[in-house]
């Protein structure tokens, strides 16, 4: 292994779909600050992930899954000190229109995914240290229309975020990031649902006080700092990144 420089230098890290979108863009990131990196998807590595980064083919809504890539994290790096649940998979459904293979799917990966990978790393940093950091998102706060069970199944990473920290502190830090709008191919997916695409995406940009969508790299700061040593005192804690859309008041302008 090559020695590294940064702010994470040395400090092996998993990040869970890392493969493209949000989780491309941590890996990126954590890799740029010094950490070595292990990341992991479904399918087979992608062409354009640094030759540094290490890759798993691995399904983290099963238990063997998760401990498949904890286990290659150990063996390729060493113990983890920081875990990025950032795989997760949205449903455009109504509890009415939601099978019970669409449940086992979206729950499959975003709860028990995420559940089945701190599951495996909790013993190794109760021991160690280690910064957990779980992908929610706003529809875990504010419920987007359609997406019953995707806006459930953030709710619950948000929770149990919080009883990460209470439960494993103080020797682990855990907390979520909540992305608003971020430009991957899960957020076009949806614009491309709309009945006019380019005035739904315009609709959004209006409704965010910074006069833009997100980036995953706005995501991906977010992450590598509260990974780091700056953000030492911050666990169970759900931090909120898009762009002020969820600041506004639902009243329309003008009305009083
Ligand atoms: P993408 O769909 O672009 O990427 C998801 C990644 O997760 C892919 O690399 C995918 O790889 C991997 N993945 C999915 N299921 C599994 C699984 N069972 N095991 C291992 N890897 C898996 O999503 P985004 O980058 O847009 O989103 C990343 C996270 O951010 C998600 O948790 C999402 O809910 C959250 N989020 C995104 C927002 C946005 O606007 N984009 C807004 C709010 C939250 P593969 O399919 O090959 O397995």
């Amino acid at each position: 292994m090559e020695p590294k420089r940064g702010s994470l230098a040395g400090k092996v890290a998993i990040v869970t779909g890392g493969g493209r979108g949000i989780g491309r863009a941590i890996v990126r990131r954590l890799s740029a600050d010094g950490a070595h990196v292990l990341t992991c998807g479904r399918n087979g590595r992608p062409s354009d992930l640094p030759a540094s980064v290490a890759w798993v083919q691995a399904d983290i809504a099963s238990r063997d899954g998760a401990a498949t890539i904890v286990g290659t994290t150990r063996e390729h790096f060493g113990t983890p000190a920081i875990l990025v649940n950032n795989a997760g998979i949205q449903l455009e459904k109504t509890v009415m229109e939601t099978s019970d293979d669409d449940w086992d799917l979206v729950m499959g990966v975003n709860c028990r995914g995420t559940f089945n990978m701190c599951r495996e790393v909790l013993p190794l940093m109760t021991e160690s240290g280690g910064s957990i950091v779980n992908i929610g998102s706003i529809s875990g706060n504010v419920s987007d229309p359609r997406m019953a069970v995707y806006n459930a199944s953030k709710a619950f990473v948000h929770g149990l975020t919080r009883s990460i920290a209470i439960d494993h502190g103080p020797r682990v830090r855990c907390n979520a990031v909540s992305p608003g709008w971020i430009m991957t191919a899960m957020a076009s997916d949806g614009f491309a649902l709309a009945r006019d695409p380019e005035r739904a995406r315009e609709d959004a940009i209006a409704r965010h006080a910074v006069g833009r969508l997100g980036e995953p790299d706005d995501i991906a700061n977010a992450v590598a700092w509260l990974v780091s040593d700056q953000a030492s005192f911050a666990t169970g804690q759900c931090f909120v990144f898009d762009g002020g859309l969820t600041a506004a008041s639902p009243l329309q302008p003008g009305l009083f």
